[in-house]
């Protein structure tokens, strides 16, 4: 079977990818090992964020990605009707919250540098946090609200962006894994077999999340993206009480560590459907996705310090999934020099389904040289910062 492009993966970034490539008027063909959305975007939240990371590439292409899921999921909606479940877009701005002398010294500085890079930033005394969240443990030393924060239903926005792709044009073929690669004489890659056979494209966009460094030695190149462990806890529904997502300072400096080890800090939001997600977890151990209780009572223990109240409230489950991790904490976006026709769409990590839209323009720009309003350089796999990393052998 012939396609102009490949891509492998149905998470919410080869969804999105598909979507934008069938929507440039490529013949798309995606190819899913399991069920569509059942990899990391089925296993996290939903958080389209701006506010917890800080200046440079990656959050000018989260500004751009929030920008974009606020145009997109109305077009989503219209699209798709009202039969379609609502992929819960929610603009609700997020609150960042320190609890320490030091830590307010670290938050406040941190957001001046985000608001000279276009962040919108609204530092926040302790009595107009408490308006904001009355729930909040009043000793909080310093808190800044960030309006342009927002939340989606991540599993019902990977499906809806792969219904869209559908309608313009692209096949969706789950149950069927990628397991080599197809190459020309000239070394090219020209397709890829798979469990059911043999598909062929002018590209093939890899976009498999935490297992791409696994595929990637499939089609035979070293791809530095490991998975990094993530857990949360999720209350049983209950009237609202927490407006925003509510996190403490200490997510920041998670996000952007390298340590291997356990590393939690609070992160608290509602649902929808009345539940609270509370997170989250980080940790380098593979892909075991044994649950510990360890992890667990660190979670709780932390979001307690931000809402005393979530003591008297039962928890109804836990689970977790494995952030795309690459090794210089940012995206693969674009073509992969060292293999002419493969192209690389993942480790986003802690930011795949906010990144999800804008990671589809670029590569779609790439792909079919349509026009992007952001520079994706800093992007690039040929990337200075990955180089050590793609010398090595693929493993
Ligand atoms: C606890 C936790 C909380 C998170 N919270 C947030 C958040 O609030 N906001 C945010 O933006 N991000 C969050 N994330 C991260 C986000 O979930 C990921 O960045 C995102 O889901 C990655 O999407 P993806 O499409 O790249 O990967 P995936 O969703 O993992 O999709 C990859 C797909 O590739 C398929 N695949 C693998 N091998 C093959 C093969 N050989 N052939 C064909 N298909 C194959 C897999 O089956 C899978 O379906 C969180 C993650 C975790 C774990």
């Amino acid at each position: 079977m012939h396609s102009d492009v490949l891509v492998v993966g149905a998470g919410i970034v080869g969804a999105a990818c598909a979507r934008a490539l069938a929507g440039a008027g490529l013949a798309v063909t995606l190819l899913e090992k399991g069920g569509t959305a059942s990899g990391t975007s089925a296993s996290g939240e939903g958080n389209v964020l701006v506010s917890d990371k800080g200046p440079g590439p990656e959050l000018d292409l989260a500004i751009h990605a929030a920008r974009l899921w606020r145009e997109t999921a109305p077009l989503l909606e219209d699209e798709l009707g009202p039969a379609f479940p609502s992929i819960e877009y929610e603009p609700k701005g997020g609150i960042v919250v320190a609890t320490s002398d030091d830590g307010a010294l670290a938050l406040v500085t941190f957001a001046a540098q985000q608001a000279r890079h276009g962040v919108q930033t609204q530092p926040l005394t302790a009595d107009q946090a408490l308006a904001l969240e009355p729930d909040l443990d009043p000793s909080l030393t310093a808190a800044v609200h960030y309006p342009q924060d927002a939340q989606v239903q991540p599993v019902v926005a990977t499906e809806a962006l792969l219904a869209s792709a559908r309608r313009a044009g692209a096949v969706v073929r789950a149950g069927e894994a990628v397991t080599g690669a197809v190459s020309d004489r000239t070394g090219r890659l020209v397709g890829v077999r798979t469990t059911r056979g043999e598909h062929h494209a002018g590209a093939v966009v890899l976009a498999a999340g935490p297992w791409s460094g696994e595929v990637g030695a499939l089609l035979g190149v070293s791809v530095p993206i490991r998975p990094r462990r993530g857990v949360l806890l999720v209350t049983t529904p209950m009237p609202r009480r927490i407006r925003h997502k509510v996190y403490d300072g200490d997510y920041v400096g998670a996000t952007q560590s390298s340590d291997a080890a356990l590393q939690t800090s609070t992160v608290v939001e509602s649902t929808a459907s009345g539940t609270v997600l509370i997170g989250s977890s980080r940790e380098q151990t593979g892909f075991d996705g044994r649950l510990r209780v360890e992890v667990m009572v660190e979670l709780a223990r932390k979001a307690l310090t931000l809402f005393p109240f979530l003591a008297r409230v039962p928890v109804m489950r836990s689970y977790g999934g494995f952030r795309p991790y690459a090794a210089d904490h940012l995206p693969l976006i674009g073509p992969d020099e060292r293999l002419p026709g493969l192209w690389h769409a993942s480790g986003h990590e802690g930011a795949g389904i906010g990144l999800a839209l804008a990671t589809a323009e670029l590569l779609a720009a790439g792909i079919a040289g349509a026009p992007t309003m952001i520079d994706g350089a800093a992007f690039l796999p040929s990337r200075p910062g990955l180089a050590a990393h793609l010398a090595g052998a693929a493993v």
